[in-house]
């Protein structure tokens, strides 16, 4: 049975632009709760967009289990050794707290199965969209300002770090960082100067090499026009601290999701969706505004020191395990 709504709507199927993290989750929720639904992505299947794979266990394995899919079906290295370095500190190893590499093509595959359709999405009147097209937010008006930094990565076959490495560059500027995949490693580096992260990488043998940018602020206007709601990266919905955005992904998908549910007309769900991320969507401006201070060489102010409750949930959320004092001491 179709749920009654669509017909509410004035339309009955609902377009998803873009077949990665969060559009497929949606696509999922979505398509097993009765929705007539469409997801349209250009790229050919198993395209690797760059994309550390690295994601906490334990924040995914409940958003795995809303789509029926076992963590091992998508895990590629599980926990692992971990170390951190920085600007005043030596690599220092610390406790790992569920930081895990994933297959994210694999995830997003076991999703969508063999659905979705193979070109752009177009934006036309008439219809409900989502815009889960990332970085590249395609549907949704282009932001007065949109932060972002450079990012690349390369597939390695050897990389001199065996576990979970961070180095993070001085004044916020960036990190570097090499992840364990199966038989391979994702080694990869981002930051507000492309030179810098390009010679963090130079010296690593690649098999491939990609790069993209990635969104440091949130896009509070314009998270939902009349008939187009956005999600994920295309919003912003990604932790501008360490560039981590497959839990905020599907985080974000999910209360999209709950709102398609409970909501009757498309505005409705808008201001649902913009209400319920708010609360998500000010820390990410909060950290935001943190790191532009820093890399602006603003490293000591109420506003920071305020803001390192919120830093350090960010790391140990995302399975870094490091103390207060190693953080202050890497800032300060
Ligand atoms: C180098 C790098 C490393 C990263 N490493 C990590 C990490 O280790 N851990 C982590 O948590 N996050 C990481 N991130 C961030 C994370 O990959 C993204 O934030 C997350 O994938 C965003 O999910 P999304 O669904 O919003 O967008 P995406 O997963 O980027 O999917 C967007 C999709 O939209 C499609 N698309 C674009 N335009 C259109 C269009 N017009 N019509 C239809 N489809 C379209 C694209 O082809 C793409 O498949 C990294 C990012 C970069 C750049």
């Amino acid at each position: 049975m179709k749920p009654f709504k669509s017909i509410c709507y004035g339309f009955h199927v609902w377009k998803i632009a873009g077949a990665g993290i969060a559009g497929s989750f949606l696509y999922n929720r979505l398509t097993n709760s009765g929705f007539d639904v469409e997801i349209y992505d250009p790229k050919v299947e198993n395209f690797y967009i760059p994309c550390g794979f690295a994601t906490n266990k334990n924040l995914i394995i409940p958003y795995l289990k809303m789509v029926g899919i076992d963590f091992d079906q998508v895990c590629e290295i599980e926990d692992g050794p971990m170390t951190i370095s920085g600007n005043k500190f030596e690599p220092l190893e610390v406790k790992n707290l569920g930081l895990s590499t994933i297959h994210k093509m694999r995830l997003e595959k076991l999703m969508v199965g063999d659905n979705v359709i193979r070109k752009r999405c177009q934006h036309h009147n008439g219809s409900g969209f989502i815009d889960a097209t990332g970085i590249s937010r395609a549907l949704l008006p282009k932001p007065a300002e949109d932060r972002t930094m450079y990012a690349m990565e390369k597939i390695c076959p050897i990389s001199q770090y065996k576990g979970f490495y961070f180095y993070f560059f001085p004044r916020g500027r960036g990190y570097f960082w090499s992840f364990p995949l199966k038989g391979t490693y994702h080694v990869g580096a981002g930051g507000i100067n492309l030179e810098e992260v390009k010679s963090y990488l130079n010296p690593y043998k690649e098999t491939k090499l990609v790069s993209r940018k990635i969104r440091m602020k949130p896009i509070m206007e314009n998270i939902f026009t009349k008939n187009c709601i956005g999600v994920g990266e295309s919003i912003g919905y990604i932790s501008p601290l360490l560039g981590e955005g497959i839990i905020p992904a599907l985080e974000s998908a999910e209360v999209l999701f709950q709102c398609i549910k409970s909501q009757d007309s498309l505005d409705e769900i808008g201001r649902a969706f913009r209400e319920r991320t708010g609360k998500r969507m000010k820390e990410f401006q909060r950290l935001s505004n943190l790191v532009r201070k820093v890399q602006s060489g603003k490293i000591i102010s109420f506003t920071n020191i305020f803001s390192l409750g919120l830093v350090m949930r960010e790391m140990r959320n995302f399975g870094i395990g490091i103390s207060t004092s190693k953080v202050l001491g890497h800032f300060l």
